[in-house]
């Protein structure tokens, strides 16, 4: 069999690119949204009635009653079938990271024999997948292992498109048979509805008509896209999302070419393409553009509602790795696919908005709208410095920890990022604010703050790029999530932890203006003591640095680098106690999903693990091999015609250096395996990702290191794995 990269190498210089319509004539306005039933579709679907119980479900969160589902659904089904669709799902988010999906048709047969479509309120609120494999973390055992899909009526239903089936997607949550949850969505939307109850008692302090606050999340995604077949000859890439071999081109980001540079062509069609399919889902993109490392692109989308923000990430992700396919390309959302490339990420940028049209998060016109936003300002702080560990573990996870703090991506160090303005202003607000509080303080101080904070629209080039959690203006954004993470991960943890943090806070103010305080003074005066609380987190300089690694551990915060360690945040009781208080989980689905967690930490480590031992086993050491022999061969031939070892020096050295190798790639697969072995046999979740972490995974980096070195030596004819300078440049 001839060498499969070289195959792979030729269908590449063969590829052509996919010739798409591009957008023609096509507005963008007109292709949104045109696979969503919501808006003025909704309104042509549905009676006055229907429509009125689902907005206002799709508001408060409530159930749709009997009576009204079935009407919805007939009203779906009509739209759905209009446009060619056969079969339903119910769509949800599993713990497994993916999107899960069933298809039924709408087709059904009667009593009494003859066949219909039929699409009823029942189906359409309700069903039970009788997939008892998804992780539960115990909650699930055989015996009872019913789940249910139950709709989530704010989040509006969908068409996928797939080839040509075209299905309806019902947004729902996923809970086991006694309401203990098993998805993303159940506790995301928990999360919501406990800050929006804390943040609109808060707001009733400054504005009475505000009656709902919520959370907004607009993501940035970045990705890499390589050539389909080079992907496919990698069997790394493949099985684990990232190279697990490699060594780094001749050239690499350091130029710093690829950044904001002109997008390959082939990759423009994909985008124009992936992006096509995106608008008609609804899906608001607005920015693509080229990312640093080479192959390595981003696209965002325009801020929505928390929860609709989330789905259409998830949706993203599956219409790009679909639509990737027919431009014979492939996505590579994974964290790290790339050794010696920055990573890639998925900043999530947070905000919250009032239904009075405010975004709690931008600083105001008026000393009182300014004081909204401090408060909201300083308690979102004061919640990271209260709960950061939380933070940590919301985003941790195998493909991640190769990212952070890897010079490239925040370090594992939670952090908040201000700007200079914002910093001047609560010093002053810390320092000016006494004990005891006089009248005229009050106005200097309202007045001053005043004055600088409209400076802020000016500091928002002021950016620090490396901090984690950064307000950049109008919204703070995190930056520490991976690419490839659900954001509902760290959404729940940080609207629940700023639900908490409000929650608090309303409770201090109300103990001043109890023993007599004006209400403007008492909140003054609690933001004071939070801004004291919270200085330790807050951090400008640059957290790349060695220097902030020890000055944050002199300031106690901690600097968890790997995932079974973040992850203990959840079963802390400090962690514990937050998420039950706010009603997000119970202690039985927080333990369950450390333990999903830890689990799925650990498969991955072992899934790598494997296919490591395989790549160096029967790809690496054999080519090694058959080159060793044909510089033998070499040697002898030169020593049969008489020359002296003078002559084959270089050949020798090479001989021995490839057996080095060689015995490097061996000896270590072998203790990897032996590792594995012990680490399979601990039983307690934790021990064993602890270690697969400390005891297994540092093999990963000593077989790498071999083998990388034969690749270098080993003639290329011989090497069956595509190279870093061919996945990362050629398409
Ligand atoms: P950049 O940070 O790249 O300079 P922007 O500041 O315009 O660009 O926004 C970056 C991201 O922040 C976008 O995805 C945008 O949707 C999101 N964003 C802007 N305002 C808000 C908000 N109020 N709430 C949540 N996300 C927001
Ligand atoms: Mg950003």
């Amino acid at each position: 069999m001839s060498n499969i990269r070289f195959q792979a190498l030729q269908s590449v210089a063969n590829a052509e690119e996919k010739k798409i319509n591009g957008y023609g004539e096509k507005r963008i306005t007109t292709m949104f949204g045109s696979n969503v039933f919501s808006g003025r579709t909704i309104r042509e679907y549905l009676s006055d009635e229907a429509y009125k119980s689902l907005m206002n479900s799709a508001k408060s969160g409530s159930r749709v009653d009997r009576r009204m589902a079935d009407q919805v659904a007939a009203g779906m089904k009509a739209w759905a079938e209009e446009r060619g669709v056969t079969h339903f799902t119910h769509w949800f988010q599993p713990l497994t990271g993916t999107t899960a999906e069933k298809h039924d048709s709408f087709f059904t047969i009667k009593s009494d024999g003859s066949a219909i479509e039929l699409f009823d309120g029942d189906a359409l609120i309700q069903q039970e997948p009788d997939a008892s494999s998804f992780p539960n973390g115990g909650i699930r055992a055989t015996f009872e292992a019913r789940g249910y899909t139950a709709w989530d009526p704010s989040s509006p239903a969908f068409i996928m498109e797939a080839g040509s089936g075209k299905t309806l997607c019902i947004p729902t949550i996923f809970i086991a048979y006694n309401g203990e949850s098993l998805d993303y969505k159940a506790p995301l939307l928990k999360s919501i509805a406990a800050l929006d109850k804390a943040a609109v008692d808060v707001c009733h302090f400054f504005d009475k008509n505000v009656s709902k606050v919520t959370a907004t999340l607009g993501w940035e995604q970045e990705y890499f896209v390589i050539d389909e077949a080079l992907a496919n000859a990698r069997p790394d890439l493949m099985m684990c999302g990232r190279t697990l071999l490699g060594h780094g081109p001749a050239k690499g980001q350091q130029l710093e070419d690829h950044y904001f540079g002109s997008i390959p062509e082939r990759v423009y069609a994909f985008m124009q393409d992936f992006e096509q399919e995106s608008y008609k889902l609804g899906i608001p993109l607005r920015t693509r553009h080229n990312e640093v490392a080479p192959s390595q692109f981003e696209c965002a989308p325009i801020f929505e509602e928390c929860n609709i923000a989330v789905d259409h990430n998830t949706l993203l992700m599956d219409v790009m790795n679909k639509v990737a396919k027919r431009h014979k390309l492939k996505a590579l959302l994974h964290e790290k696919p790339f050794a010696g490339v920055n990573g890639s990420g998925k900043h999530n940028n947070w905000s919250l908005a009032t239904d009075t049209g405010v975004n709690l998060l931008s600083p105001g016109k008026t000393p009182r709208t300014n004081l909204m936003f401090l408060t909201f300002f300083v308690n979102a702080i004061k919640a990271v410095n209260d709960y950061a560990d939380l933070l940590r573990g919301a985003i941790a996870s195998a493909n991640n920890d190769h990212r952070l703090g890897a010079n490239e991506a925040p370090p594992a160090i939670i952090s908040v990022y201000i700007g200079k303005y914002l910093s001047d202003v609560l010093d002053e607000v810390e320092t000016r604010v006494k004990e005891k509080f006089s009248e005229q303080d009050e106005v200097i101080l309202k007045l001053d703050i005043h004055k600088q904070i409209p400076e802020l629209l000016m500091d928002n080039t002021d950016r620090n790029r490396t901090s984690p959690f950064a307000f950049t203006g109008n919204k703070f954004e995190f930056r520490a999530v991976g690419s490839s993470a659900n954001c509902a991960s760290p959404m729940v943890v940080l609207n629940t932890i700023m639900a908490e943090t409000l929650k608090q806070f309303k409770k201090d103010v109300d103990a001043l203006t109890e023993k007599g305080d004006k209400k403007e003074i008492a909140v003054l005066q609690v933001l004071r003591d939070y801004i004291t609380k919270s200085k330790k987190i807050r951090f400008e300089g640059d957290n790349y640095s060695a220097e902030w690694a020890e000055e944050a551990e002199r300031r106690g915060l901690n600097n968890f680098k790997t995932t079974p360690e973040a992850l203990d945040a959840f079963v802390t009781e400090k962690g514990k106690q937050v998420f039950y208080d706010n009603g997000i989980y119970s202690k039985r689905e927080l333990e369950a999903r450390h333990e999903i967690m830890l689990e799925d930490y650990v498969k991955k480590v072992q899934i790598e693990a494997r296919l490591l031992g395989y790549l160096a086993t029967n790809h690496v050491l054999p080519a090694a091999v058959t080159y060793q022999n044909t510089l033998i061969e070499n040697v002898r031939g030169l020593k049969d015609i008489g020359l002296d070892k003078k002559s084959y020096k270089a050949q020798l050295h090479l001989i021995e250096t490839i057996s080095g190798h060689i015995q490097g790639v061996n000896d270590n697969v072998e203790a990897m395996l032996a590792a594995r072995k012990k680490a399979n046999e601990i039983a307690d979740f934790h021990k064993r990702a602890l270690k697969y972490c400390h005891e297994v995974k540092p093999y990963f980096d000593k077989i790498r290191y071999h083998a990388d070195k034969l690749e270098l030596v080993v003639d290329d004819k011989l090497w069956q794995l595509p190279k870093y300078r061919e996945l990362l440049f050629m398409r």
